[in-house]
């Protein structure tokens, strides 16, 4: 009879169910590692570019630095000058000269404070940023080693099951078994399913009363009309399983 062809088959498919469930966990286990990664990437590129953005303010400054620095000697040059000038004309030009150095450097100087204050905005941000990174590699250090826990338990876990799949899969119907894993390869799902009602219980359509009666003669596999899955009537195996105590309640009541 193909039913007991397929229980051993039923067996296999709850235990590849299981293992699809674990791969899938695994799976989101290892998108929170990448995750975190990213986050840790992502940090450090910030931290990077805040670092570059500093060093480009620091330059600026520094130019500032020495346009002020020139601009000083220009003026004492020019202040020099004047003590030894006796015509009034060229005293008043130099006065001028000095009074537009002057005021060339109180802007250099108003734009290097605007500078200072654009470095030290950054540079608390550059601190921020460094703190947030130390704080995700702290904490991801945690959270990565809870997933390596996990990972080895679902390894284990995988290593079980498949073990426990070979040992049912000796004994089971090797051509079965070949249609089984084909199906499973495919649809990654229950592929040996009920027919409850004429409605096959892997994609819910209802299937013809043709359908059904061959399902029930148990001559071969018969596949859903619809979705390929393999079906079997589960109502008359629960029947006999059900019934059996329920008789014995009732010549236990009985003898009472
Ligand atoms: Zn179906």
């Amino acid at each position: 009879m193909i039913r007991e062809k397929l229980t051993p088959l039923l067996d296999i498919q709850e235990l590849d169910m299981k293992m699809i469930r674990l791969m899938r966990i695994k799976k989101q286990r290892y998108t929170e590692l990448k995750q975190i990664d990213s986050l840790r990437q992502d940090l450090k590129q910030q931290l990077e570019t805040k670092s570059q953005e500093i060093s480009l303010v620091n330059e600026d400054i520094k130019e500032l630095n020495t346009r002020v620095e020139t601009l000083l000697e220009k003026y004492k040059t020019l202040e020099d000058s004047q003590s030894s000038i006796k015509k009034i004309e060229e005293f008043n030009a130099l006065t001028q000269e000095m009074t537009a150095l002057e005021r060339e450097k109180a802007s250099l100087e108003s734009q290097n404070s605007i500078l200072l204050d654009k470095k030290a905005e950054e540079e608390d941000i550059l601190e921020k940023i460094k703190q947030a990174l130390e704080d995700s590699e702290k904490n991801s250090q945690d959270i990565e080693a809870d997933i390596a826990v996990a990972l080895k338990k679902i390894n284990a876990e995988g290593a079980k099951l498949l073990a426990e799949s070979e040992r049912l899969q000796e004994n089971a119907d090797e051509e079965a078994l070949a249609v089984y894993k084909r199906l499973l390869r495919s649809k990654k799902d229950r592929v040996i399913v009920p027919l409850t009602q004429r409605t096959c219980m892997g994609c819910y359509i209802s299937n013809t009363i043709q359908h059904e009666n061959m399902v029930r003669k148990q001559l071969g596999l018969v596949f859903c009309e619809h979705c390929s899955r393999i079906h079997y009537i589960e109502d008359e195996t629960i029947d006999q399983v059900q019934e059996k105590p329920r008789r014995r309640r009732k010549t236990a009541k009985a003898s009472s």
